[in-house]
């Protein structure tokens, strides 16, 4: 008899975990409590435009061509993608705009034509990274949680002879300034902190392998736009005879003798061999785990940032905006300091400027845009949101129409908001952090919550908020170490 695996949530972790429990034959079912997959991979339609509401970043597709592979098929028979020319735009408040191509080269002498700093530098620097990512992915990414093996394994002692390379002892920060000369280059290397919700003046050097994900590996984007990766993937699992209940939320996980046994939804138990968790590791633990299981300590860690994002229909092109763009804040570390000191928004914040159009031509009429505007902002704490957005958008627009030598408040149609509280309440984000647990601590990457507990038998966690982290790369990872744990 096949055995069976009932999965909580359908965000890209439970998707990409039922379809890595299909491929073995287990019988998978998957309960959602919204109305439709993806979880924070969300897409909000209006009049002909269209957004993507969650990730726009799309790097590593290796792991989700692995799990089309796994299925018997290819992901090009679901979803086509691209890889990305230019990755960024950046534009500074000093009138310098820098193109972040994908080629290391390019964009080596870009910066050099641009900022003055030697192509060398940025070459160096990417080999860097490189390197600091080979000597870590394996431990600290693709690896289940630390047990003993994994401090005596060769990989790990082969990175902890040559822990000086990993940067682990000065921050992000620290480690851009003494490889750039040029402060633009530092701040746009800083940014990278921003990929997982931490801050460049506190997070560990070591997480400067974040560029080498978009500079080195590439920057890709979906033909029909992010959401089509999890529509792609649902349907795959769907032909694998995955069995999807939307609007189901998962009341309670049953189980026998801490062994778990099936789930309860809607009052009735649907009994399993296994259980996996995609849901918040917070929620899980206070709503649907039993009383007096809830791990204070964890959950006293910095959690990482959430995001204010207006998406926009905008009755105008601009042809000097890309897919992806930046406009800096002049002063970063203040910007930094309002997050972490006061859990405000600075008054100039660095505004991210995504607009899907520019490549989906379907996803905005003719002669539009599709704006999705977001800044980072502190996970939720009962900030008086409504002030500090209303505060926000006024910033936002003033430094907009400055960059961009243009008013936009005429050229808004239509304007969706999400903000700390709208995404907690959505994705079920344990205070809307948009990837669990921050990274801002060297101790960060040992002390996720594991992906599995001796305590619990037959029951395992996926997700951002749980090892290895938060972001589209880690959650599918988090899908492969349950996979490979599951015997
Ligand atoms: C605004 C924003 C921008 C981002 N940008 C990027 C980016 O550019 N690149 C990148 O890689 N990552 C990005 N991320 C992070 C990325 O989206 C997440 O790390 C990832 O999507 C999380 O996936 P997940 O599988 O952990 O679960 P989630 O997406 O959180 O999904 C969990 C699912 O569980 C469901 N659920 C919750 N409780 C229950 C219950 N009791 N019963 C049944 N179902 C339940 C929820 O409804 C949800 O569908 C961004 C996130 C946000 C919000």
């Amino acid at each position: 008899m096949k055995k069976t695996v009932n999965i909580v949530g359908a965000g890209i972790a439970g998707l990409a975990t039922a379809i890595r429990l299909a491929a073995r034959d287990y019988r998978v079912t998957v309960f959602e409590r919204s109305n439709v997959p993806g979880g924070k991979l969300g897409s909000i339609p209006w009049e002909g435009f269209r957004w993507d509401t969650g990730p726009s970043l799309f790097t590593l597709p290796d792991l989700v061509e692995e799990l089309f592979l796994l299925a018997g098929t290819e992901m090009k028979t679901f979803i086509r993608y691209q890889k990305l020319d230019l990755i960024t735009r950046y534009f500074y408040e000093d009138g310098k705009i820098l193109n972040a191509y994908g080629d290391p080269q390019l964009f080596a002498e870009e910066a050099e034509r641009v900022m003055g700093e030697p192509a060398g530098n940025v070459r160096k620097y990417l080999d860097h990274s490189r390197e600091i990512y080979e000597l870590t992915s394996d431990i600290f990414i693709f690896n289940r949680f630390f047990r003993m093996g994994t401090f005596l394994s060769q990989k790990f002692l082969k990175a902890f002879l040559r822990a000086w390379k990993l940067d682990s002892m000065v921050t992000m920060h620290d480690a851009n300034a003494r490889r750039f000369r040029s402060p633009h280059l530092v701040q746009l290397f800083d940014r990278y902190a921003t990929y997982n919700g931490s801050d460049p003046y506190r997070a560990p050097g070591t997480l400067n392998i974040i560029s080498h994900l978009e500079h080195n590996l590439g920057a890709f984007f979906p033909e029909q736009g992010m959401y089509s990766l999890a529509l792609g993937m649902k349907e795959v699992a769907d032909q694998m005879g995955v069995v999807f209940h939307f609007n189901q939320p998962v009341e309670k996980v049953a189980m026998q003798r801490r062994e778990a046994s099936g789930v309860v939804v809607n009052g009735e138990i649907h009994p399993s061999d296994l259980v996996v968790s995609d849901m918040d590791i917070f929620y899980l633990y206070r709503d649907l785990l039993e009383d007096g299981a809830f791990p204070v300590k964890h959950f006293r860690k910095e959690r990482s940032t959430s995001a204010l994002i207006f998406y926009w229909a905008i009755d105008a092109e601009f042809p000097g905006l890309e897919l992806h763009n930046i406009l800096f804040s002049d002063d970063y570390r203040e910007e930094f300091r309002y997050l972490r000191n006061k859990k405000a928004i600075y008054r100039d914040p660095t505004v991210y400027l995504f607009i899907s159009s520019k490549m989906v031509r379907g996803d905005a009429p003719a002669g539009k845009e599709n704006w999705y505007v977001m800044i980072n902002v502190p996970e939720n704490l009962g900030q008086d949101w409504d002030s500090l957005i209303e505060q926000s958008r006024k910033n936002i627009l003033n430094k907009m129409g400055r960059i961009l030598g243009t008013e936009i408040e005429p050229l808004i149609l239509k304007e969706f908001v999400a903000d700390p509280r709208t995404i907690e309440a959505t994705t079920s984000s344990h205070r809307g952090s948009l990837y669990g647990n921050s990274s801002n601590s060297r101790t960060a990457a040992f002390s996720r919550h594991p992906n599995f507990l001796r305590k619990y038998r037959g029951l395992y966690f996926v997700g951002g908020s749980v090892h290895p982290g938060g972001g589209i790369p880690l959650c599918l990872a988090s899908a492969k170490i349950v996979d490979q744990q599951i015997t």
